[in-house]
């Protein structure tokens, strides 16, 4: 008997305090095994693993110390189910990396000169790149001989023209500090802008695509012919788009104005427009169901943050409809995109001039697959993509290992 060829992919997406896994079967994208840790080093860590074939989904509370013991926990699930780190069957292990700045612009295999990259990029993604980093250097200690690879986030992103990707602020400061717009969730923006052009019937050549990835956190990016030439997001995932709980645009003197007058300090600051601000900060719920119920019981908070929350969204259509001159479609995906169908609705509705129109049948419509919700007769395609970042990140590190 031959053995198989290794054609398993593991996702690892190391956050500040949790770990998120995926096995993938590359043969026919199927998902045998995942889960997630969470609240490493508080305690009472929980550890969800769903094993393969539909069985019970195991989960426990215990104290997990670190990213280190995060993974070697997560490592015993995959080998008590057969699927060990340890498989010949495993082919890859393909990271998420938030940052990879200008330098990294395709999916990259791990080595200490990628590490020591990554590591020079943590003065711009402080929370995110160094959680990164100890989930491949444990991963990398269970398995050195195992190819590991580096997806990064802002990879999509760096096609971007100097036009969109620099700041109008002094060109000497901004060089020295690295500071410039580099985007977030590429991934996900690559993978339905692509998605997007196969439901059209066309090649990512083709197609120019306006993408709202609207979750939790949320970014719009302007996709020309499968090349990213604008984004919301910019240094940080602060910038853009309101989200579930970051402002995403402001004055800067906002911030000046707070240290002087209001006498908050940086970090104060810093918290007040990441976590108690966007959504949470106008009404005190972050999630749109919640805030959709609320406005059905007539709460006047809950509406002026939907209302906040779509006016700036339809800035960004109409911004990003002007970068590329012609659209062929605009597309929701993540949590909001996907599911709120109120949403789809409010941001796109009297923009018929611009040949956008939902369809309100279509739209009320869920699913898990690819659809449009535009009329046939709309001359741009209003789509709803779900996204499927493990998928794309499984799919770059596959094919770079095949070589
Ligand atoms: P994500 O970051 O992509 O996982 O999106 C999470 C967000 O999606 C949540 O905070 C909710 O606001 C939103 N969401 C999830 N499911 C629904 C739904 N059925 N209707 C409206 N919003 C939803």
């Amino acid at each position: 008997m031959t053995e198989a060829r290794p054609h398993r992919v593991l996702v690892l997406n190391s956050g500040s305090s949790s770990v998120k896994y995926q096995l993938l079967d590359m043969r026919d994208g199927s998902r045998p095994a995942g889960g997630l840790v969470e609240r490493i080093g508080e305690g009472s860590s929980r550890l969800v693993h769903t094993p393969p074939g539909g069985g019970e989904v195991r989960e426990r509370t215990e104290p997990i110390a670190d990213h280190a013991a995060a993974l070697k926990a997560v490592a015993a699930e995959l080998a008590a189910d057969g699927l060990g780190l340890d498989s010949p069957e495993l082919a890859a292990i393909g990271h998420r990396v938030v940052h990879g700045g200008k330098h990294f612009t395709e999916p990259t295999l791990i080595d200490e000169a990628v590490l020591a990259e990554i590591e020079r990029l943590i003065p711009v993604a402080p929370l995110h790149n160094p959680a990164n980093l100890t989930g491949i250097r444990t991963a990398r200690e269970l398995r050195p001989d195992l190819p590991q690879v580096a997806v990064f986030d802002t990879a999509f992103h760096t096609t971007m023209p100097e036009a969109a990707a620099r700041y109008a602020i002094d060109v000497a400061t901004a060089d020295a500090h690295r500071i410039r717009r580099y985007g977030f969730h590429g991934t996900s923006h690559a993978y339905v802008s692509r998605r997007t052009a196969e439901l059209l019937g066309k090649e990512p050549s083709e197609v120019n695509v306006i993408v709202l990835h609207l979750g939790n956190g949320a970014s719009a990016s302007a996709v020309r012919g499968g090349r990213c030439e604008d984004t919301s997001m910019g240094l940080t995932p602060l910038e853009g788009l309101v989200m579930g709980t970051r402002s995403g645009d402001v004055d800067p003197a906002v911030v000046f104005h707070l240290k002087r007058v209001a006498g908050m300090d940086t970090d104060e600051i810093d918290t007040l427009l990441n976590k108690r601000s966007g959504l949470v900060g106008l009404c005190g719920d972050n999630d749109m169901r919640e805030i959709r119920r609320r406005i059905e019981e007539g709460d006047e908070a809950a509406r002026l943050a939907f209302d906040i929350y779509i006016h700036r969204l339809r800035k960004y259509i109409g911004a990003y409809y002007a970068v590329l001159g012609r659209v062929d479609a605009v597309v929701f995906t993540a949590g909001v995109g996907e599911n709120a169908a109120p949403v789809r609705e409010a941001a796109i509705a009297g923009l018929e001039e611009l040949g956008l129109v939902v369809d309100g049948e279509l739209n009320a419509v869920r699913g898990d697959e690819p659809r449009l919700i535009s009329p046939v007769y709309a001359r741009v395609a209003v789509a709803v993509v779900p996204t499927d970042e493990e998928l794309e990140i499984a799919t770059q590190t596959y094919a770079l290992v095949r070589g």
